[in-house]
């Protein structure tokens, strides 16, 4: 067809250091012998991650899911646990591998984190934490939480996997709650291939997770509590400091490209863009729209696979809740009389093809397509 692109236009592409930068990490690796297991490089990251979020403490694993797991595990929840359905599984998955019971909560319309308004209906006598997402990079409402949870004494985590390095007002976002949680998985903003992080303000905690995180093993070789494995190891660690030093460029690039698309889709009807936030507040992972089918005409899933004929694969970013989990159908709160924003949401959401390498021309092209296939398709 006229206009597809020649090379298929993903939603993202991995932040990738130069290979020779990533070799002279290698080299000094291979030198030490020391793979894993809190090595040099990995306390070296650490250190850069702490000043980069400015953030006190700050612990590495070796993905996003178990370092939520096992910041839950460190503070010894039981029970119910206040979420969203609108996110990626592994955020209710760690609640699942920690034995507690999700409660979902519906969603707010305009930034898709949890609707704090619908909270305080939700709490038990068996509920002990809330767990919220800063979906897309969009800021929960945190001071409204923080107030709730200090009302009824629950624990506050943060599933901060899309908010990177963002800022609210100007706090750095780990800075609430007990913990957020990062991932650094190779589709975030900042990756070490695969990794995350935990950032807490209690430095407490700092080494009971360094427990979890190596089979509770203390240094006497006595097991103490029941661990995992999820440790970060060297390779990564080495990934991930030359990718740090490529972060702000790729937020810059970022920048351009939201602008971009900001102006092109505002000139579509039925169309709003869903990660508004700008600078410091931004943590630039996603360029997420919503497609309203009765203003736009057309479908959020029509306009998705028309896209494909033109080389463009846009996502339908989160198209299916939590919720729905078949294991979940017992739960109360996953009935869709619960959910109704989220239910909507899912099927007008779109993340866009979003990465620095992508030119603008590509950008421009795509949103002229979006307009052309409404032209053409509209009844
Ligand atoms: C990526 C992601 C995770 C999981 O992180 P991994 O590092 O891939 O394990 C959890 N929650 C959200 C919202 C994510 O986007």
């Amino acid at each position: 067809m006229k206009d597809t692109f020649e090379e298929p236009i993903y939603i993202n592409q991995p932040l990738m250091p130069d290979l020779d930068k990533v070799t002279n990490q290698m080299e000094k690796i291979w030198e030490s012998k020391w793979l894993t297991n809190n090595g040099n490089v990995h306390k070296a990251l650490e250190e850069e991650l702490k000043k980069y979020l400015n953030i006190p403490n700050l612990s590495l694993f070796n993905n996003g899911t178990l370092a939520l797991l096992l910041g839950l595990k460190s503070l010894d929840l039981k029970g119910e646990v206040i979420t969203t359905p609108f996110t990626f599984p592994a955020t209710v998955q760690a609640l699942d591998w920690n034995g507690l019971t999700p409660v979902f909560c519906d969603i707010d319309a305009k930034t898709y984190n949890i609707d704090t308004n619908k909270i305080e209906e939700l709490i038990t006598e068996k509920t002990c934490a809330i767990l919220a997402v800063h979906v897309f990079g969009n800021h929960c409402e945190v001071d409204t939480i923080e107030k709730i949870a200090k009302k009824y004494n629950l624990r506050v985590i943060y599933d901060g996997a899309h908010a990177f390095g963002s800022y609210i007002g100007d706090k750095p976002i780990g800075q609430y709650g007990d913990i957020t949680m990062f991932s650094f998985h190779a589709t975030k903003l900042f990756n070490t291939i695969e990794g995350g992080a935990l950032v807490y303000n209690n430095k407490l905690l700092n080494r009971k997770l360094s427990l979890l995180k190596n089979f509770g093993l203390n240094g006497n070789e006595e097991v103490v509590l029941s661990g995992l494995n999820a440790k970060l190891n060297e390779i990564q660690a080495g990934v991930g400091i030359e990718g740090l030093k490529l972060v702000e460029e790729e937020r810059s690039k970022r920048h351009v490209i939201k602008k971009v698309y900001e102006e092109e889709l505002d000139k579509i009807r039925g169309i709003r863009i869903v990660t508004n936030l700008s600078g410091i507040e931004c943590s630039y992972q996603y360029f997420v729209i919503e497609i309203d089918q009765d203003e736009f005409g057309l479908s959020r899933d029509f306009i998705h696979e028309e896209l494909k004929k033109y080389n463009i694969f846009t996502r339908k970013y989160f198209s299916h809740l939590c919720s729905e989990f078949k294991w979940y159908s017992e739960i109360e709160s996953s009935k869709s009389d619960n959910l109704p924003t989220a239910h909507k949401i899912a099927k007008q959401v779109l993340a866009m093809p979003y990465y620095g390498q992508l030119s603008l021309n590509s950008v421009k092209k795509i949103c002229k397509l979006i307009q052309k296939i409404q032209r053409e398709n509209r009844s």
